[in-house]
């Protein structure tokens, strides 16, 4: 019996080549869970590993693929057991492990997480890794004190896919948010998501000239980092803090220590792959609770594999407007 995976081939040239292609069951890595796929998502990352690697993929052929959701198809840890309806996100799969862009995967059971009631397969992908860290980074904001009312939070990279959902995740629980995007034409689209204010991306992406400026944000969810998170840092409200989650504008961090040392402004470091299982767990049923899924619905755009070619090349450009939805059968 084959099935179906996006399998990306390394050429003589040192080039990359990615094709659909019929997969058969005693190619799948060692693992103790088979997972029959339902979805899979488009992330960054996924981008990267659809296309030439960026230093992820250590071994061609390679499935792509950072997360996924289906039901388990057999299991040898008692933990699962057929029919069991899972997520993945992190760990390593797509990059180091084949991933989810395949109908079967076969993977450690410690890296699953069981999908929370009221959540299908389909609605975890919408989610899928970017809004598992959106969630992971409203929490740790959370944890740091943040509370609807102290103020507008601020979204960077608003219009895409981490953007897109800590938007609404925000704004459902209750708080201000000011989206900062780069693309004009997405105001409707932040505005339906639950954004009050919209931040042009120029306003925010010049280096910082004065370490404080005006105290404006009671919290911040920051995608791009670089220049755009070390302005941000001089504008917190005192005591108020930052999560870390993105790279998408540099990996550089052009500011002073001024605001952590005049502001007591906190810079909140947030990652989603190596996260520990009981908070993967709290973060999934928060997401099933409090992310109203009309507005997921909103931000999702249906894909086959046959897509993920084009669509790995769009994510990389930042052409993709919210979160894809991969059917991968
Ligand atoms: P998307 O491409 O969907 O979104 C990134 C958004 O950032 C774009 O849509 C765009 O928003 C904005 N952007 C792009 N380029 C620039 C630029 N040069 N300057 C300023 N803004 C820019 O990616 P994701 O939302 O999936 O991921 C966002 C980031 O988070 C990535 O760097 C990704 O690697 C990282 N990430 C980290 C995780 C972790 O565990 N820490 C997990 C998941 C993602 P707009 O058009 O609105 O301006």
């Amino acid at each position: 019996m084959t099935f179906k995976a996006l399998v990306v081939e390394k050429l003589e040239d040192g080039t990359t080549k990615a094709a659909v292609q019929d997969m058969t069951e005693d190619r799948l890595p060692a693992g103790e869970v088979t997972v029959a796929v339902a979805y899979s998502t488009v992330n960054y990352k996924d981008g990267l590993c659809i296309g030439p690697g960026g230093g992820l993929v250590r071994n061609y052929p390679h499935v792509p693929g950072i997360d996924f959701a289906g039901h388990v198809e057999t299991s040898d840890d008692p933990r699962y057991k057929p029919g069991d309806a899972v997520v993945l996100t992190g760990w390593r799969v797509g990059e180091a492990h084949w991933g989810g862009y395949a109908q079967k995967a076969r993977v450690k059971a410690d890296w699953l997480v069981p999908l929370p009631d009221g959540l299908s397969a389909r609605q975890a992908m919408a989610v899928g890794t970017a809004g598992f860290t959106a969630m992971l980074a409203v929490m740790a904001l959370e944890d740091h004190g943040l509370q609807p009312g102290q103020g507008p939070v601020l979204v960077t990279g608003a219009a895409g896919g981490v953007g897109s959902v800590a938007v609404a995740l925000l704004a459902a629980l209750g708080h201000e948010v000011a989206a900062v995007t780069g693309r004009p034409e997405t105001e409707a689209y932040l505005r339906d998501l639950g954004a009050s204010q919209i931040v042009p991306r120029e306003e925010l992406n010049e280096t910082v000239k004065r370490p404080l400026e005006s105290e404006t944000w009671a919290g911040c969810v920051d995608a791009v980092g670089g220049a755009m998170l070390a302005r941000v840092l001089g504008q917190m409200k005192y005591g108020a803090s930052v999560a870390a989650v993105g790279l998408a504008g540099g990996a550089g961090l052009p500011a002073t220590v001024v605001p952590f040392l005049l502001r007591g402004v906190n810079l909140l470091g947030i990652d989603s792959v190596m996260q520990p299982y009981d908070n993967r767990l709290r973060a999934w049923q928060r997401i099933a609770a409090d992310l109203p899924l009309d507005k997921l619905e909103a931000m999702s755009q249906p894909a086959t594999l046959a897509d993920l070619p084009q669509l790995g090349a769009d994510i990389l450009k930042g052409q993709v407007k919210g979160r894809v939805v991969v059917d991968v059968n």
